[in-house]
């Protein structure tokens, strides 16, 4: 098939594929690849890092098989190869932004368009915030399903629905993923999100003007409010109060109510009267997640921010984060902003000193920081060849003798450069290992991949990806 042949292809398939993804996975996992050849029956889809097989393996092979048999029913098999140039040659491949334009998106409605008049605010909900992704582990599953419950049918069974846990734990994403589900489906419906505090200061202002008879028949045509941080309402009787009688002409008018707080209803420092009213309704627990929701979490927001980091990486910071989800995704959000500003690949190193600046993990010693797990085998000089080998599709052969190609040169100066750097091989040894060459050679080499490595950020990213596969960081 002519390079266009299959660039169309990919295209067409590519069309059939993007509906059934999230936007930004489909984004993620399917940038710079292309179809690289199809022979007799098997197709050959181009990968532009190793680090996206797995994934493509898992998740999209049926899918895209499935696509391409739609098309082309001669084709029996799909094929991946990894091939770096894809990354550093985008133009072979689609351009997923130019051929697949983000559609503007319905824009949910803010305070002024639910039309609630002066008197009631509503802040506005965060497109951010959505059920799908919010990852759910077993600490979250029940306030999850109660919530997408909730979606379902507001007003119905779990009412109110009372959302308890500590602090970036995900309470404020699920009660605005509720708000923004709910006007999704029904555009009209009046959803109100709020705080205690910014009720509060409603109500005092409605006090101060003598306009609260006004704003209490306004809150009462609201046909799902939203109370996060509920535990602020602690010793302001009168707010508690005006809230209570709000609750109750909802809760009576089947309203759906959603109440957040730090803590459980018995231990919040209310009137009884509100408490017995929140016991009577659905209540649920978000809990510190278990090390694979972390996991989970960071390759969402990872792949949210469109980020590629090494499996290794993450669950570094998986490993090391254990409180709470923010503080997880504070430490995400500094090494995507250390790559955008300084193309600094984050490595388990790099990751150890963002957390150890956050003052996060005072855990982290030197020894976890340096080396890879120690019950992994370490990589020898055979697996660097063998590696370097696979990924610029160079032959061992090739690597040791004698072509001074570039194709050839750069991988075997690479692999000459990991063999140093990472495995602290000797340059009289690698000369040696490298057929027969003299020791100021292997040198040299070294100084030039250190030295592109400074300019060139392809040549950093492909020395970070080998060694992540190597395991050598
Ligand atoms: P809380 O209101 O409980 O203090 P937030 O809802 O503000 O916590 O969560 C803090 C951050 O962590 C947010 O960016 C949120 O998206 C994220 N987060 C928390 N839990 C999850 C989860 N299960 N899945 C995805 N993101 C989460
Ligand atoms: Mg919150």
């Amino acid at each position: 098939m002519t390079s266009s042949a299959c660039f169309d292809m990919w295209l067409d398939i590519l069309k059939r594929i993007e509906p059934q993804l999230q936007r930004t996975a489909f984004i993620t996992w399917f940038r710079n690849t292309a179809i690289l050849s199809k022979e007799e029956g098997t197709l050959v889809v181009g990968l532009p890092l190793s680090t996206v097989l797995d994934r493509h393996i898992e998740r999209y092979q049926g899918m895209v098989l499935e696509a391409a048999k739609e098309m082309d029913n001669s084709i029996a098999q799909l094929v991946y190869k990894v091939d770096g140039r894809l990354q550093d040659h985008p133009e072979a491949c689609v351009n997923l932004l130019e051929h697949f334009p983000e559609q503007k998106k319905r824009k949910l409605p803010n305070k002024q368009e639910v039309r609630l008049a002066e008197g009631i605010t509503s802040k506005i909900l965060n497109p951010r915030y959505t059920m799908e992704n919010f990852v759910v582990g077993t600490r979250n599953r029940l306030a999850h399903a109660a919530c997408s419950a909730v979606v379902e049918q507001p007003g119905g069974k779990y009412n109110p629905l009372f959302i308890y846990g500590g602090v970036g734990l995900g309470k404020t994403h699920l009660l605005q993923a509720v708000g923004n589900a709910i006007l999704q489906k029904s555009p009209r419906a009046t959803v109100v999100y709020t705080t205690s505090e910014d009720f509060t200061n409603q109500v005092v202002e409605a006090i101060r003007t003598q306009k609260m008879e006004q704003v209490r028949k306004r809150y009462r045509q609201v046909d799902v409010l939203i109370v996060d941080d509920i535990q602020f309402f602690a010793s302001k009787e009168r707010c508690q109060e005006e809230f209570f009688h709000t609750f109750n002409a909802l809760y009576e008018g089947s309203k759906q109510l959603i109440i957040s707080s730090d803590r459980p209803p018995d231990e919040l420092h209310l009137e009884d009267r509100l408490i017995s009213r929140f016991e009577r309704g659905m209540i649920a627990d978000v809990s510190e997640p278990d090390y694979e929701t972390r996991l989970a979490i960071l390759q969402e927001k990872a792949s949210e921010y469109e980020f590629f980091i090494d499996l290794s990486v993450l669950q570094f910071i998986a490993e090391h984060t254990t409180k709470n989800v923010r503080e997880l995704e504070g430490i995400l959000m500094q090494a995507v902003a250390q790559y955008e500003l300084e193309r600094r690949m984050p490595t388990i190193k790099s990751i150890a000193e963002i957390m150890s600046k956050l003052n996060k993990d005072p855990h982290v010693d030197e020894e976890t920081v340096g080396f890879e797990k120690p019950e992994k085998r370490k990589a020898t000089m055979q697996d660097v060849m063998e590696a370097v080998s696979k990924y610029y599709s160079v032959s061992i052969d090739d690597l040791i003798g004698s072509s001074r190609v570039h194709e050839v040169l750069m991988p075997r100066q690479m692999a000459m450069y990991i063999g140093k750097r990472f495995l602290n091989v000797s340059f009289v040894r690698l000369g040696e290992t490298f057929g027969n060459r003299d020791h100021t050679t292997v040198m040299n080499a070294c100084g030039k991949i250190e030295k592109s490595m400074n300019k060139n950020s392809n040549i950093l990213r492909e020395v970070h990806t080998l060694t992540a596969e190597l395991g050598l960081r």
